[in-house]
Formats: structure tokens, sequence, C-alpha cells
């Protein structure tokens, strides 16, 4: 019961990468960097192991961006020449690829780090992947000219890295669509259908990490303008409900998000944030079980999995560090309660 584990991404230590950003560049290249990569990867798994949890990550220690990361093993797409692009409903500006030509993969994106981590770990692994609307929402588009289109030939693209990681031992295969939250209509309409594109023929466990984006200025102040009751899961979560995906992961502890829109995924796992990546503050065992509590309500105990709100990765490692070990800690202090209740 009560299982945990992070949405994906941590900081990447100095030695591999800027820090505290989002876009870092990296720090070598060629074997060096790759090394690098893999030091990092390993140093996040006896990390989070230690921390606690139950199911562990690589951290995205080896892509530049969730997005990106997956970008850059794709043929079709001009790397070369990035243009500035308005992101998430023009949220904020990104610079990215062009879709030039037809999408086809060039080989498989996430070996390397998939079969290291899944060689020194006995624990749960989750990997990531980005979901095709939020990879749609973060490229330009110069060849196919309809959004549905293309994120259909991203989600077969996904498909085949994500039954590649399943048969590399990856247990969990988890996609990232921030842009459920953002274009909610488009996500219920055909955003969900890509996602199960995607997820075509898997048989580990899936999942979709669905939140208000990373703890960067551009984010909070966005959440700012959202008033006082966050309602975008509304529109998405009864479509989720009804598809072949096994798990849902949503923003909960210091976000606006009523707890009773859990309700809406009944039949579902559900990933709750527990941990505010927005704030360097730690929580303490008594909030994360706080919050474990409020989504109690909601939510029955074996499908209630505690998690963060979304990932690590622009933060100090020592915030990081405090964070995997206050989620494990607050956990067990609800299964305490729960015990004893
Ligand atoms: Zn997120």
């Amino acid at each position: 019961m009560f299982e945990t584990s992070i949405v994906g991404s941590l900081p990447k230590p100095a030695w591999l990468a800027e820090t505290n950003k989002l876009w870092p560049q990296w720090m070598t290249e060629g074997d060096a960097l790759r090394q690098a990569k893999a030091d990092a990867t390993l140093l996040w798994i006896k990390a989070q192991e230690d921390a606690g949890l139950d199911i562990v990550g690589d951290g995205e220690q080896a892509r530049q961006h969730f997005v990106h990361g997956f970008l850059e093993q794709v043929e079709g797409i001009d790397f070369d020449n990035k243009v500035k692009m308005g992101i998430r409903d023009n949220r904020y500006d990104a610079m990215v690829p062009q879709v030039v030509a037809a999408l086809r993969l060039k080989g498989r994106v996430h070996a390397f780090e998939a079969q290291l981590a899944r060689a020194h770990t006995k624990k749960k692994l989750k990997f990531t992947l980005p979901g095709p609307m939020t990879i749609v929402d973060t490229v330009a588009d110069r060849f196919y000219g309809d959004k549905v289109k293309m994120a259909m030939a991203f989600a077969e693209l996904l498909n085949q890295e994500a039954l590649a990681l399943q048969a590399d031992g990856v247990d969990i295969i988890q996609f990232d669509e921030p842009a459920f939250n953002v274009y909610m209509k488009d996500a219920a309409d055909w955003g969900v259908q890509a996602l199960e594109r995607a997820a075509q023929g898997l048989s580990c466990t899936t999942a979709v990490h669905i939140c208000y984006g990373y703890g960067i200025k551009a984010n909070t102040d966005w959440k700012s303008t959202l008033g006082d009751e966050w309602r975008q899961y509304e529109t998405v979560f009864p479509a989720l409900a009804r598809s072949s995906i096994d798990q849902v992961s949503l923003e909960c502890i210091h976000s606006h998000v009523p707890p009773d829109l859990m309700k809406l995924l009944a039949g579902k796992d559900v990933m709750v944030g527990v941990i505010d990546v927005a704030s360097d503050t730690i929580e303490t065992p008594e909030e994360v079980a706080d919050t474990i509590a409020r989504a109690l309500e909601f939510v029955p105990a074996d499908r209630l999995f505690p998690c963060t709100n979304c990932g690590l990765a622009p933060m100090s490692r020592d915030v990081a560090w405090g964070k995997l070990k206050a989620l494990a800690a607050g956990t067990q202090l609800a299964k305490e309660r729960l015990a004893a209740a």
C-alpha cells in the first residue's frame, strides 16, 4: 500500500550539466558525457533507494529536456534550425526544433539509461516518455499541417520505444502530458486517444502525468491567474477513466485543485502529488501525511500512490534530496496513522 515514487526528473549534478535550468547545456561531450550521464543515473538510483522510495527511475539524467530528449532520436526533425515558439498556449517561449519530413525513429531512444537503471536496482523501475500531445506543443510543424495527424505519428514512435523499454525490464511506463491541462477540450477529444495509441500493446503498468508545470517563474505566474479553484482536470479525467491507461499522476499539495476531482478517476490508480516542486521548503512528514489523508477521502487506499507534484529537475540537489526523504517519511507516517485508526 502507498507505494512511493517521484514523477520523473531530478536535478543534474554540476559536473554533468548546468544547474537550476530546464534546458541545461551539457558540461562535456562524447564518451565523457556518456559516462557522466551513467554516473548521475546511478547516483540518483542510489539516492531514491536510500530515501526509501518503493519505485525508482533514472531521474532523466541522460536527456537534456523531457521532450527534446526523445525528439533527438527522431528522423524528420530539423534540430539545426530551431525557432522561437510560444508553448503551453503561449505561457512561455521556447526554442523548438521543426518537423520538416515524415517522422521515423533513428533507432532506440533510451536503451542506454533504461538498461543501466534496470541492471542496478531490484526495485520497481518507472520510465518516463513525453506524451504525444505535449510533444506536438513543443515542436514547430512545417510538414503535417494537422495537429492530430502529427500527434498520431509521434504516438506510433513512442509506442515503438515503449515496447522496447518494456522488453528492457521497465515495470511502469509513464507518459508526461502537461499539455492536457492547457488544451482541456482537445485532450478529451483526441489527446487521450493519441496517448492510448502510444501505450498500445503494453502489458507493463501504464501511467500518465498531468501537472501545472515545473516550479519555474512562467508557471508560478500562470498559476496565480487560475483563480481559487483549478478545475482543468475535470474535462480530461472522465476520458482517462474510460481509457486503457492504468495510473494517473496529478498535483495536489499547495495547489488549488479541488480534491474531489479525484473521484472522476474511479477504477484507476492515482499518483497523488504530496511534494511541492514550486517551493524549496522541505515538507514535514505531517504535511505529507495530511495530504494523503485528504486524498483518501476520494481515492481508495489500495489505489493511492504518493508522488511529487511534478519533476524536480530545476531544483538544487540538496532540496531534491530533502524532498525524496520527506516523501518517504510522510508516507510512512500516513501508514502508521491508518493502522492506528
Ligand atoms: Zn509535471
